[in-house]
């Protein structure tokens, strides 16, 4: 059966139906099974259905991808091609994501759960970056550093080498172009190593690359675990930058295997505890519980930069609650296929498990649980909208990272003791805040410790904006023409000039 374009969850289902996947590895322009010949299973979480057995790369397989890396960034036939070149390829990858749109945005949707509206966004924000950094890059020039006259010093800005980028599942594609669009604008070679939960998308869109006319070797793609092939790219002495997305644990240890290996740069975006600030001077109650509500149950709670601490002004406390209570209510899990759904399933039974226990840790600690709570039945990994009120910060909900659509809701009574609570974190990636006062919009944004302030939204932006985060959320910038100075080094050239 063939569908133009899905529209409905029947349409859905049968393009599901008739999706075959590519599950092998793509090293130096072929696709190929693990050196090993190890699989490891993709599975769908809101079926339990087993969708594929994906070569599960590990060291010998890393050492290949970096040596064919180096070796097409020596040949220069994309490092050193002019730039309004490369922009032309990546462009053509573009129209070849959005003609393949749908099927791409299904690959995410099956193998981790989100629901396909959420997954078709994730695509246009892909293409969208893919297309903004390759716009940019014959746009960037180079410095001429103003000396005298008897010299000319110019400042140049060349690609790294070898890019390993390191990506999670909770946007597959997305953090994936997020990466890979900057960094191969700037002419490096990259090996994308996606997360072992949602490795499919990338594997599609390996076949588009070739497509696309990207030369051999400039990039390559390793499904695997993070502790063998991942562990491998981060060791390597010939891979020179690692891009990285995913938990602060393990940005950690990315960090010590550059210090144990080569001293590669590191770029970090790492997880969060977001404060969302709501004020008692709000006009409309009701439309800001309901981005409330958004902030943390959208992608089932597994986002970054989720708001999972509402902080509220005590004048209004039980009154906002309800509102959020009944704008959750209306967020409800269903099937991922189901265009209408606004939350899907949980992407695998650890996360599931780890969630429902962050929520068992919240009532033995004291909360109020005044929604959700409970799995919903099987099959499938499904867990609803789940509010706790009268969180402290002293409580394990009220500090970590759940990664899950819990949120925990604080209050406070002045400005000064909503700015410590919303700093009282070792995360910094997002906050909201809420009021209509824009003296206190100011004092307030100038004071939060956090890589992003949505004043009045949550989550708003576009690729003109750099996205990432301050203390242990990391120290990297995706996004905006400044994620291109992560994938180049300057090169000064002093030239002596005869008088
Ligand atoms: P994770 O840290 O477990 O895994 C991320 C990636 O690192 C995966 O590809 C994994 O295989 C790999 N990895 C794991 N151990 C490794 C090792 N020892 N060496 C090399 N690679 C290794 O994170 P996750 O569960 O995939 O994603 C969730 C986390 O990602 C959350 O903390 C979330 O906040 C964070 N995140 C951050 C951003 C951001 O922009 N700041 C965006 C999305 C997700």
């Amino acid at each position: 059966m063939s569908i133009e374009i899905p529209r409905t969850r029947d349409d859905w289902h049968a393009l599901a139906e008739s999706l075959g996947f590519e599950a092998r590895a793509f090293i130096d322009d072929a696709f190929v099974a693990a050196d090993s010949g190890d699989t490891f299973e993709s599975r769908n979480p809101a079926t339990g259905e087993i969708l594929a057995q994906v070569a599960s790369c590990d060291e010998p397989d890393a050492e290949r991808a970096v040596a064919a890396a180096r070796q097409a960034f020596a040949g220069g036939e994309w490092s050193r091609l002019a730039p309004a070149k490369r922009k032309r390829i990546l462009q053509r990858l573009a129209d070849l994501m959005e003609a393949n749109k749908h099927e791409l945005a299904l690959l995410d949707t099956l193998d981790m759960g989100k629901p396909i509206s959420s997954s078709l966004g994730d695509m246009n924000g892909a293409i969208a970056c893919i297309r903004y950094q390759a716009e940019c890059i014959d746009k960037l020039y180079g410095e001429v550093a103003p000396t005298g006259e008897d010299s000319l010093a110019l400042v140049l800005r060349e690609p790294i080498g070898v890019v390993a980028a390191i990506v999670p599942w909770n946007f597959p594609l997305m953090m994936t172009a997020w990466k890979i669009a900057p960094a191969l604008a700037a002419g490096n070679s990259v090996i994308l190593k996606p997360s072992e939960k949602s490795p499919l998308s990338a594997l599609r869109l390996a076949q588009l690359t070739r497509e696309a006319g990207f030369p051999k070797g400039v990039f390559q793609v390793l499904p695997g675990f993070g502790h063998t092939v991942g562990k491998a790219l981060a060791l390597s002495m010939e891979v020179d930058c690692l891009a990285f997305t995913g938990s602060t644990a393990v940005g950690k240890q990315l960090m010590q295997y550059a210090g144990q290996s080569n001293l590669k740069r590191v770029y970090l975006e790492c997880g969060g505890k977001s404060p969302n600030l709501v004020f008692a001077d709000c006009q409309d109650l009701d439309r800001v519980a309901e981005h409330a509500a958004a902030a943390i149950f959208h992608n089932q709670g597994e986002v970054c930069i989720a708001g999972s601490r509402l902080l509220v002004e005590n004048s209004i406390r039980d009154d906002f609650v309800e509102r959020v209570l009944k704008a959750a209510e209306s967020m409800q899990p269903g099937d991922p296929l189901d265009p209408a759904s606004f939350m899907g399933a949980i992407v695998d039974e650890a996360q599931h498990r780890r969630i429902l226990d962050y929520i068992r840790q919240g009532v033995e600690e004291g909360a109020q649980l005044r929604s959700g709570g409970q799995a919903l039945e099987g099959p499938g990994l499904f867990i609803p909208p789940t509010v706790f009120d009268g969180v402290t910060p002293q409580m394990t909900i009220g500090r970590e990272e759940v990664f899950g659509p819990v949120l925990a809701v604080f209050g406070f009574d002045t400005e000064d003791e909503a700015i410590a609570m919303a700093n009282d974190t070792h995360y910094g990636l997002a906050a909201g805040l809420w009021s209509q006062d824009i003296d206190r919009i100011m004092r307030v944004t100038r004071r939060l410790q956090s890589g992003q302030v949505f004043v009045n939204n949550w989550a708003g932006g576009d690729q003109t904006m750099p996205f990432g985060g301050v203390k242990q959320s990391g120290n990297g910038r995706d996004k905006s023409h400044h994620s291109l100075e992560e994938y180049s080094e300057l090169k000064s050239v002093w030239m002596s000039l005869t008088p």
